[in-house]
């Protein structure tokens, strides 16, 4: 497309490319601290564990499960391209191993949404236009599979 800036494109460095690799074939990834007497696991991802700031922590994959915590209705967006995407449902939801997660909700009618409701993992794969973030797996088309979720 064009030279118009987008802020809906993760940019994947040395660090992340783990994770938007292994989104790019539909796994969701979290981080697990395996340092003793902690066992946390977080997200979004960081190079430390956030519980007790080991560094003895190692990429695990998410069982995809989780619920529905908070959301909110985003009826506008004025950052390319959000503003085509309204109304869409910004959410923050908690992952069956802990964590909870900045996403967002698909697939599912705004009076249906229920704090609690189960939800599944499911991976949307947007254009990456000029900025090429990572080259996904999948069908060979390049692009950044974003994590969103959907009622299980
Ligand atoms: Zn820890």
């Amino acid at each position: 497309m064009g030279a118009a800036p987008r802020f809906d494109l993760p940019e994947a460095d040395a660090f992340t490319r783990a994770y938007w690799e292994a989104a790019a074939e539909r796994r969701l990834l979290l981080r697990r601290c395996r340092a003793e007497g902690c066992g946390a696991a977080h997200h979004y991802p960081r190079e430390f564990c956030p519980r007790c700031w080991s560094e003895d922590v190692v990429w695990e994959e998410a069982s995809g499960h989780a619920t529905l915590y908070t959301w909110s209705v985003v009826h506008r967006n004025d950052l390319p391209p959000f503003g085509e995407r309204v109304p869409y449902v910004a959410a923050v939801v908690e992952l069956a191993e802990g964590p909870r997660m900045m996403t967002e909700i698909t697939g599912c009618p705004e009076e249906l949404l229920q704090v609690g409701m189960a939800l599944r993992a499911d991976f949307r794969r947007q254009e990456t236009g000029d900025t090429v973030a990572v080259t996904g797996g999948g069908e060979g088309e390049g692009g950044v599979a974003v994590p969103v979720f959907r009622p299980a």
